[in-house]
C-alpha cells in the first residue's frame, strides 16, 4: 500500500496531524517508537482541558481519538532510513518492516542531553526542569537553583523571578555572566556561585542539596538546568532538507520544509516555545498542509 502520508513521530505533534489526516479520509502511517521527550516527568502542564495531566495518560487519550478513524494506521517501531522513491518515500523500520507514503511529516522531536553532573538523571523531570512555564508554578516560592554556562543564563534568571525571589545562579566554571549582570542579580539579592557543580543529593527524585567541586554545597529544593538538545529525525543527508545550526528543520509557516514532500512539525522543526500546545498545533498546520498539496497534484490534469 502507498499511504497519502507517514508520520515520523507520535509525540502531540505527530498525534495531531495524524488526526487531521485521519478526519480528512487520508491514510496515514503513524510510525512511532514511543520515547517522547517528556517521558521523564510526571504531570505535563499548560495545555488547556489537559493541565496537569501524565504524560502517559495524554498519549493514550491522544492514541484513542486519532486510532477511531479507520484510515490511520499505528506502527510501533522505530524508522532507520527513509528513501526517495518515485512514489514519493520509502521508509524502514527497526522491525525489518517497510512502509510506502506519498508525503511524508517528521515529527520525531528531540533527545536531551543531561549536563555532566553526579546524579542529574535522578532529579531531573521530578524537582529539576528545563522550562519555568511548564514547571515554575509547582515550584513557585521554592529555594531555587538555576545552572546553565551558557551566556543566556541572565534571561533565565530575570523569568525564574517570577515564580521565587529566592534563586541562587551558578554558571558552572564558565563565569559566563558580564560584571553589569551580576550587578543586576546581586541587586535583587540573587547569589551567584562560579564553582562547577559536583553533584545533586536528595531523596525519591526531590533535591535538598547541590554539592560544588571545592567541596561546600548549598541547600535547595528545586531547580532548573540546560539540556543540550540533539534532533531524533537525522535524515536530511537523503532528503536534502534544509536545518538550523540548532538542529530543528527549516519549514515554512504551514511545516513545509526545503525539500519536496517532507514536512516537519513539533520539537523537529524548533517549534518554539517547545510545549506540547505549539507541538500539537504545527502538527496540525503540516497535515493540513499535506492535505491541500496532496489535492492540487490529484487534481493535476
Ligand atoms: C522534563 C520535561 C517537562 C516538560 N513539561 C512540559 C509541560 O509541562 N508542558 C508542556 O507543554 N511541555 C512540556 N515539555 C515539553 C514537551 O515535552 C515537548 O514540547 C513536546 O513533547 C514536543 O512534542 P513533539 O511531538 O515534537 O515531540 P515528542 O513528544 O518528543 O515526540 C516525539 C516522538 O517521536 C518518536 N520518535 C523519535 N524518533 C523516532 C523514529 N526514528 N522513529 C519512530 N519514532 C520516533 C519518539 O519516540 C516520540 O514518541 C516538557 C519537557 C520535558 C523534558
Amino acid at each position: 500500500m502507498n499511504y497519502d502520508c507517514a508520520i515520523v513521530g507520535g509525540g502531540p505533534a505527530g498525534l495531531n496531524a495524524a488526526l487531521v489526516l485521519g478526519r480528512a479520509r487520508r491514510s496515514v502511517a503513524l510510525l512511532d517508537n514511543s520515547q517522547p521527550r517528556n517521558r521523564v516527568t510526571h504531570a505535563s502542564h499548560g495545555f488547556i482541558t489537559r493541565d496537569g495531566i501524565q504524560p502517559d495518560e495524554f498519549r493514550r487519550i491522544a492514541y484513542k481519538e486519532v486510532l477511531r478513524y479507520p484510515t490511520v494506521r499505528h506502527w510501533p517501531v522505530e524508522v532507520t532510513e527513509i528513501q526517495r522513491t518515485d512514489q514519493g518515500f520509502l521508509l524502514f523500520t527497526s522491525t525489518g518492516g517497510r512502509v510506502q507514503a506519498r508525503k511524508i511529516i517528521l515529527a520525531a522531536g528531540f533527545k536531551e542531553v543531561l549536563p555532566d553532573i553526579e546524579g542529574v538523571s535522578d532529579f531531573y523531570g521530578k524537582s529539576l526542569f528545563n522550562c519555568p512555564f511548564c514547571d515554575g508554578w509547582e515550584l513557585r516560592d521554592q529555594p531555587l537553583v538555576v545552572i546553565s554556562d551558557s551566556p543566556d543564563v541572565i534571561h533565565k534568571v530575570k523569568l525564574l523571578y517570577n515564580w521565587s525571589r529566592d534563586l541562587v545562579v551558578c554558571t558552572n566554571g564558565s563565569n559566563s555572566l558580564t560584571a553589569i549582570q551580576r550587578q543586576q542579580l546581586i541587586s535583587r539579592g540573587i547569589r551567584i556561585v562560579d564553582t562547577p557543580v559536583a553533584a545533586f543529593f536528595g531523596r525519591e527524585g526531590l533535591l535538598e542539596r547541590v554539592y560544588f567541586t571545592n567541596g561546600t554545597h548549598i541547600e535547595r529544593t528545586a531547580g532548573f538546568i540546560a539540556p543540550a538538545l540533539q534532533p531524533n529525525a537525522r535524515f536530511s543527508t537523503v532528503l536534502s532538507y534544509q536545518t538550523e545550526e540548532s538542529g530543528g528543520i527549516v519549514t515554512d509557516e504551514m511545516g513545509r520544509t526545503t525539500a519536496y514532500g517532507v514536512y516537519a512539525a513539533g520539537d523537529s522543526a524548533y517549534v518554539m516555545p517547545s510545549q506540547l500546545i505549539y507541538a500539537a498545533a504545527s502538527g496540525s498546520k503540516a497535515a493540513i498542509a499535506v492535505v491541500a498539496d496532496l489535492t492540487e497534484e490529484d487534481w493535476q490534469v
